[in-house]
């Protein structure tokens, strides 16, 4: 019995980032087989990353992350850019978080919320190694980065 417990703990089921693909007849679910259900939480959802276009994708990860843990210091946006660019990534983040004032949530809310419990999946590409799903606890610098590992890392912590 003692041995029946502590292997049901280990089966613990980890979220995962799973990709989305245009493939014909490809279905989000079948992608992961931990058998969490899964969200897509890429562009147009109120999840997608508002910055896309207005940066280089780190720059506007760091920008989603900054958003999505419920804070905005305009200083994440680089000095050298003019009036007009920091504006576009104001008004960005400020209808981004509009978005969930719908729901009378934060966006880190909403992720606690909504998104535990569930595998998330978006368009970015994972790697050879991941192509079943990256944990979420899992680092990886062959997967493309992604708003949706800041997104599982916001759900998944206590
Ligand atoms: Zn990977
Ligand atoms: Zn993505």
């Amino acid at each position: 019995m003692a041995v029946r417990v502590a292997e049901r703990k280990q089966q613990v089921t980890t979220p995962m980032r799973v990709q989305r693909k245009r493939t014909k007849g490809f279905k989000l679910q079948a992608v992961c087989s931990n058998g969490l259900p899964t969200v897509y939480v890429g562009r147009p959802t109120k999840y997608g990353n508002p910055f896309n276009g207005l940066g280089t994708v780190e720059l506007t990860l760091v920008w989603y992350r900054e958003v999505v843990s419920g804070g905005w210091n305009p200083k994440v946006v680089p000095d050298y850019y003019a009036d007009w660019q920091y504006r576009l990534v104001y008004e960005a983040q400020h209808n981004f978080v509009a978005g969930f004032r719908e729901w009378n949530m934060t966006p880190q809310d909403a992720a606690r919320t909504y998104l535990r419990g569930h595998d998330l999946a978006c368009w970015c590409a994972l790697c050879p190694a991941h192509t079943d799903g990256k944990p979420f606890d899992v680092e990886c610098a062959d997967c493309a980065p992604c708003n949706a590992d800041f997104l599982l890392a916001i759900c998944n912590s206590s």
